[in-house]
């Protein structure tokens, strides 16, 4: 079904799947060295290899306390399936628990272990790596990214004690599609979902028939193929939202304790769970009026678009917010979770610059 979407992986894969963006943050950039300190424990060195200090947002990146891809883990030159969270972020108002500031030459470091969000339990030769873009932070607010990547790490992990460590995240009952105790978080979230349901089918149709100018200022192609895969995507996160389908289970609130300031949402890719974080209802209006602003619909179109249950293989979080979104290669785009709430929003006001 998803077949075209299947070839695009490959290809992805095929051509390094994790490779830098478009550097817009010119002398800006950090190095990542990973090093194996037990059996899957790892320990990251990040080096500001740049000519200016800088600070960005350290969640979804090392020193993260919750369980983030911080490595991407390879076993025979496939990705063994992260079982852990992807959080999505605000942009403005950013406080500084969410914030690492790192002058010239300095490093950071941060120790993890992989089994606690990765099946290890078979054991044997493993390659972990990690590149993308952070976002850079000034006042609080997102005005551009530093792309980081690392060294190839080989490693060798023993099953039986990879099989020892406690999974990050629990397993929790399933119970009804959008699961919420709070009547009016409940009746805040069904109503979203119903203008990220238009939204995403509104978008679909602009992938298909839209202005390719429109298309391409966003997924850096025309190309009919890769117009098909993003309506595809799209049509399946507007059915979703919709509740004609249910593969993800949607809770209203923060269900596995993953929500801090700055913390809009999250999801769980390998559960198909996304959780909502108190700063959705407060700090996020239902519909943004001004272009590329986040809002409830669009962050809950960027969450269901990193389900795999959604539509195969889930999105990643190459790039956050617009000029780091618009920055990726075609490629990466469209394995990008931010493009799709982007475009979403901004093909809808086309007299947007
Ligand atoms: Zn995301």
């Amino acid at each position: 079904m998803h077949l075209i979407s299947f070839f695009l992986a490959v290809l992805v894969f095929a051509q390094h799947a994790w490779s830098l963006p478009a550097e817009i943050g010119r002398e800006s950039a950090l190095d990542v060295t990973l090093s194996q300190i037990g059996n899957t424990r790892i320990k990251a060195v990040v080096k500001n290899i740049g000519q200016e200090e800088v600070t960005f947002v350290h969640l979804n990146f090392f020193r993260d306390s919750a369980p983030v891809k911080k490595v991407v883990v390879y076993q025979n030159n496939a990705e063994v399936t992260f079982e852990g969270i992807k959080r999505r972020i605000k942009l403005q108002g950013l406080t500084a628990n969410a914030l690492t500031t790192l002058g010239v030459g300095k490093t950071i470091e941060d120790v993890f272990d992989i089994a606690a969000t990765t099946d290890l339990s078979h054991g044997g030769s493993l390659m972990l790596h990690s590149s993308g873009s952070v976002p850079l932070v000034r006042d609080g607010v997102v005005f551009g990214h530093v792309p980081y990547r690392s060294n190839r790490l080989k490693i060798e992990v023993n099953a039986d004690k990879a099989s020892q460590i406690v999974k990050a995240i629990p397993t929790l009952e399933r119970r009804t599609r959008v699961t919420c105790d709070n009547t009016t978080l409940k009746q805040q979230l069904t109503d979203a979902l119903r203008e990220t349901s238009s939204l995403a089918a509104a978008a679909a149709n602009a992938a298909r028939n839209g202005s390719a100018d429109k298309f391409m200022e966003y997924f850096k192609t025309a190309n009919d193929s890769v117009r098909a895969v993003v309506a595809a995507r799209l049509d399946a996160v507007a059915r979703e939202a919709n509740s004609t389908t249910s593969a993800t289970t949607y809770y209203c609130s923060d269900e596995y304790g993953y929500c801090e300031s700055n913390v809009l949402a999250y999801t769980i890719p390998a559960r198909n769970a996304i959780a909502n974080c108190g700063i959705y209802y407060s700090y996020l209006p239902e519909l943004s009026r001004s272009c590329h602003y986040q809002d409830r619909a669009t962050t809950s179109l960027h969450e269901f678009t990193h389900a795999p249950g959604v539509y195969s293989p889930g999105t990643e979080d190459l790039g956050y917010g617009y000029a780091a979104s618009t920055a990726l290669q075609s490629r990466e785009a469209v394995m990008n979770a931010d493009t799709y709430a982007l475009y979403a929003n901004g093909k809808m006001r086309p007299s947007f610059p």
